[in-house]
């Protein structure tokens, strides 16, 4: 089971996903066409770009038979979760290193975790700020010598190559790739992805779900390696509705409405904001006439429980 194909059979993975046109009655849609890259169909429990993102680490870990995993989250995590049940089917060891004390109430993602066997560490705030510090990182590996260590979210360089398959399964072009930026990590691989081949996407745009203007786009170019590409890209930051996983009745009205228009299921942390702003830029007549957008859904509904 070394090959790519065996570890995308064996967790039943759904890609290429599909490039779906929709048709809404927005003001100004009429001016512009919108489709939906559907990674949230890429498969049930494991969120979509999560899996783009944790394609190639966990393909290095089966082929080096790496027999446990550690990473990083907070306590609703997708990415802990979508790394869980991979593990679980792997039959890889992981141990969850939590931001917080959840043991009294546990979220959905955390009992999840429990019935895959996950081993849960509950660390504070404190010590969850050192989940990048080099010292605190050879300390972890030490009490576990075996592991493979990957970062909160799965974001490290190697997470983009998975996203920028995203890009070439591709087959229109695109005037805007537009998605939701937590990390960055996804952006970033969409970036690299798209190269400097400008015919998959002439601009690729981040709506920042949290707040942070400097933070994000320090992100993303810390991600980026230098010269990677010459692709036009930006972040939107007017879209995060006072935050990380702050939400208002308006945006959870939003997606309630946008599920019966379109059959497409969105959440309100991150698909919810991304629509939300494509739908406002729409409105703002942001695009020119014309303009072929690539809204990219992300998943992450397990996580809207
Ligand atoms: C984690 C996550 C994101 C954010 O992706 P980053 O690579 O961290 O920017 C977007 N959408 C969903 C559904 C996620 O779970």
């Amino acid at each position: 089971m070394s090959d790519n194909t065996s570890l995308t059979d064996v967790l039943h993975i759904q890609t290429p996903t599909p490039e779906q046109r929709v048709s809404i009655n927005w003001p100004g849609s009429e001016n512009i066409q919108l489709t939906v890259k559907r990674d949230d169909l890429i498969h049930p429990i494991i969120s979509g770009n999560k899996w783009r993102k944790l394609k190639h680490a966990l393909y290095l870990a089966q082929q080096q038979n790496v027999s446990q995993i550690v990473s990083f989250g907070g306590g609703f995590s997708n990415h802990l979760h979508a790394l869980g049940y991979c593990c679980h089917q792997l039959n890889i060891d992981f141990t969850a290193i939590v931001r917080g004390d959840y043991s009294k109430s546990p979220s959905p993602m955390l009992q999840d975790l429990a019935l895959w066997q996950t081993n849960i560490q509950y660390v504070n705030k404190i010590t969850y700020q050192q989940r990048t510090n080099p010292d605190y990182l050879h300390a972890v590996q030490q009490q576990s010598p075996q592991a493979l260590i990957i970062p909160e979210g799965g974001s490290q360089q190697q997470a983009l190559l998975g996203v920028a398959n995203i890009i070439q399964e591709l087959n229109s072009t695109y005037d805007y790739v537009i998605a939701p930026v937590a990390s960055g990590a996804t952006l970033a691989g969409l970036i690299q992805g798209n190269g400097d081949d400008t015919s998959a996407a002439k601009q690729i745009i981040g709506i920042g779900v949290l707040k942070g203007k400097d933070y994000l786009t320090g992100l993303v170019n810390n991600l980026l390696p230098t010269e990677c590409s010459t692709t036009s890209w930006k972040i939107n930051h007017d879209y995060h509705f006072g935050g990380y996983a702050k939400s208002s009745p308006e945006l959870k009205q939003f997606c309630l409405d946008f599920y019966q228009q379109t059959a497409i299921p969105i959440e309100p942390v991150y698909s919810g904001k991304l629509f939300y702003a494509v739908r406002d830029l729409i409105a703002k007549q942001y695009f020119e006439k014309g303009s072929r957008i690539l809204a990219l859904h992300t998943g992450g509904l397990q996580g809207d429980r």
